[in-house]
């Protein structure tokens, strides 16, 4: 498989796990927790797809397109390490769906980072609650979801916390 059929299948994979996400969540009231903006291109799916779900954001440096760039109020600037916890206090237990895309190359880093993010994550889920993720969060093992038809697994990770 080439680089490019890589990238093609991985951003379908992605598009697929959201869709599906979105509409397992759409009738829960409760928020979005987007861990990483990146170029804000899923930040844009989920706000097309879940426009009545407020959308809070992540991101240590924002670089997106200012079209795909969140309020202040929405943005939670700075390393999520410090980040979620100041976010605690105002957005405990209401999450209903949290997309974290925050891969990179070195498989090692993300291992460590997903191990650490799983656990940090959980003071913040509303019952029921349904997180997206590139890697794949230990922590969440028995609360996997099966994801749609046509994506392999491994090539990204769902979970539905009860
Ligand atoms: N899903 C995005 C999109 O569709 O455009 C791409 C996200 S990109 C792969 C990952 C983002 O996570 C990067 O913008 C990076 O700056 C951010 N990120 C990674 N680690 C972070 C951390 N510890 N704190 C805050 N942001 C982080």
């Amino acid at each position: 498989m080439s680089r490019l059929d890589s990238v093609i299948r991985r951003l379908q994979a992605q598009r697929a796990c959201l869709d599906c996400a979105a509409e397992n969540v759409a009738g829960k009231q409760g928020v979005i927790l987007e861990m990483g903006l990146g170029n804000g291109r899923t930040f844009d799916h989920l706000r097309d797809r879940l426009p009545d779900h407020e959308i809070h954001v992540f991101e240590r440096e924002v670089r997106a397109h200012p079209d795909c760039v969140p309020d202040q109020d929405h943005l939670f600037l700075g390393d999520m390490r410090e980040t979620l916890l100041q976010a605690e206090d105002r957005l405990k237990g209401s999450a209903v769906l949290i997309h974290a895309d925050i891969g990179t190359g070195d498989e090692e880093r993300n291992r460590a980072f997903a191990d650490w993010l799983g656990p940090a994550l959980r003071p913040f889920l509303a019952p029921d609650a349904v997180i997206v993720c590139d890697q794949e969060m230990r922590c969440y093992q028995a609360f996997q979801m099966d994801l749609p038809d046509g994506i392999s697994p491994g090539r990204y990770f769902m979970y539905n916390i009860k």
